[in-house]
């Protein structure tokens, strides 16, 4: 059976009619058919967009309606949490105990927005004693919402919920690897009272699909969460027509850990700060500090924690880590290997590809890293970390801030005048102190530097979706 497009609500057939195979990576065959949309179901989802946009049927209703639709789209996905955990276990590989923690958020994603819906509101501004500034937060019309693989239906999510509430019409373009349970969400939206025109899912690759949405002069917001660089082709296409963007990218962050840490709780939670996912994490700390004198320690708990990794088939219950999403990132991982110990990498363990089929690849600890190497500057995205040694609290500054990337972070240490000097001292967009938190739905997330620009999450996501009119009354 093939699984359709969603456009404006409806499931339809691309307008070729062309379809694609979608791999599960636990086998590494094709399991699953989806349409595939092309340049022209761009259009048609543009043209639908537009139109339910002008006709108000969601972007002029009541704030408190809209937000109702979100809040009863997160309790279907909660009612039908385990179904949808399975398929996008099976569809990205990874441990179905992550996949229910992902269903979870999604859900609170859209619990979150059906309560804040009629929570965004503008301002009145003393201008002039004898009249009345205010401004109106309004949505910005069709938004062009485009998507990763790696937590394919917590993004999307991140993006659908915030534009939908704040009144917009949105187009999410996922990434062609995993489109299968975003597509279920969108059909449970629809369900959920959503009116149609509103949401379209249009799988398809994004060098076609991806740029004819952001070409189109109606489109008045692009959102993307992809590589550093496909994200500079995106903001250079959006150019064209001075389309607003925002953008979240690559990361190759640091998990800084001082020797006064609590190494029992910092090596448990470091290692999955780095392996979560396979390592195919924006997030990830792949970069790991580690204060001289804890240095050796660390290393040698942390390959026997690795060691101990149970990596196998994603809807074992056991299982603590799945294949890779593809064979393409499989081999990226193990170049990097190769490069990492030319370069003068320790290989302390892991690394190599149990027999049988499925993208699966061993964690991978690289140490006595240079911060100047291939192996911590550039993104790997799968399950490959570097550690880094330093002897002081600036020097770790210093080597956490040596990287084209700004995106997350985390500091070991007990000391507290410590931990807020680092934590003011890092230039990254998200940082936790003695946890590997990196996303909290109430809380802003996004880059720095090359990983991005805007606030994705909490309230903060709004801006992202409205824009500000003032209008002054004179009252003379
Ligand atoms: P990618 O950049 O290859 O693709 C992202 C999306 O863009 C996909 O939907 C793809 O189809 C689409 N796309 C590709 N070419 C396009 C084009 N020319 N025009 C428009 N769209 C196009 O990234 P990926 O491989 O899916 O995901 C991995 C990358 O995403 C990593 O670099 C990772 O760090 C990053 N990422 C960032 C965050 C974040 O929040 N900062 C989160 C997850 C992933």
């Amino acid at each position: 059976m093939t699984e359709l497009l969603v456009l404006g609500g409806e499931r339809v057939q691309a307008a070729e009619g062309a379809t694609t195979k979608v791999v599960e990576p636990a086998t590494g065959e094709p399991a699953w058919e989806v349409a595939e949309a092309g340049p022209e179901d761009a259009h048609r989802a543009v043209d639908v967009a537009a139109r339910a946009f002008d006709e108000g049927a969601w972007s002029r209703t009541s704030a408190r309606a809209r937000g109702r639709v979100l809040t009863q789209a997160s309790f279907l996905i909660r009612e039908r949490q385990e179904e949808l955990a399975r398929l996008e276990a099976r569809n990205v590989g990874k441990p179905i105990s992550a996949a229910r923690a992902e269903m979870d958020l999604v859900a609170n994603v859209y619990e979150y927005w059906g309560g804040a819906a009629n929570k965004i509101f503008g301002e009145t501004i003393p201008v002039v004693p004898q009249g009345l500034d205010l401004t109106l937060r309004e949505p910005v019309g069709v938004c062009v919402l485009i998507s990763p693989w790696n937590f394919p239906t917590v993004i999307a999510s991140w993006k659908i919920a915030p534009a939908l509430a704040c009144g917009n019409t949105a187009i999410l373009k996922p990434a062609s690897q995993t489109p299968l349970t975003i597509l279920a969400v969108a059909n449970i939206l629809t369900q959920a009272g959503l009116p149609e025109g509103t949401l379209s899912v249009l799988p398809g690759p994004g060098s076609t699909i991806g740029s004819a949405l952001i070409a189109d002069p109606r489109v008045s917001k692009i959102s993307f969460t992809g590589s550093t660089e496909v994200g500079t082709r995106v903001m250079q296409a959006a150019a064209e027509n001075i389309t607003r963007v925002s953008l979240e990218l690559g990361g190759k962050s640091a998990n800084v850990v001082f020797a006064d840490a609590d190494l029992d709780v910092c090596v448990e939670s470091s290692l999955w700060s780095v392996f979560d996912n396979a390592g195919q994490d924006c997030c990830a700390r792949s970069r790991q500090l580690i204060q001289r004198p804890v240095y050796d320690e660390f290393i040698s708990r942390f390959a026997g924690r690795t060691d101990a990794i149970r990596v196998g088939p994603p809807l074992e219950e056991a299982t603590e880590m799945g294949p890779l999403i593809s064979e393409g990132q499989r081999q990226t991982s193990l170049d990097y290997i190769e490069v990492g110990t030319k370069e003068g990498a320790r290989l302390v363990t892991g690394g190599d590809v149990p027999e049988g089929a499925g993208f699966y690849l061993r964690p991978c600890v690289l140490a006595d890293v240079d911060n100047s190497w291939r192996v911590a500057r550039e993104e790997i995205f799968g399950p490959v970390v570097t550690m880094i040694p330093f002897d002081t609290e600036d020097e770790a500054i210093r080597i956490a801030n040596d990287s084209p990337y700004g995106l997350s972070g985390s500091i070991w240490t007990r000391d507290l005048g410590r931990a807020i000097r680092v934590a003011k001292g890092i230039r990254t967009g998200v940082l936790s102190v003695n946890s590997s938190s990196s996303v909290l739905t109430e809380a802003p997330f996004g880059g720095y530097k090359q990983s991005g620009f805007g606030r994705e999450m909490g309230m903060h996501a709004a801006a992202l979706y409205t824009e500000v009119k003032n209008v002054y009354f004179n009252e003379e």
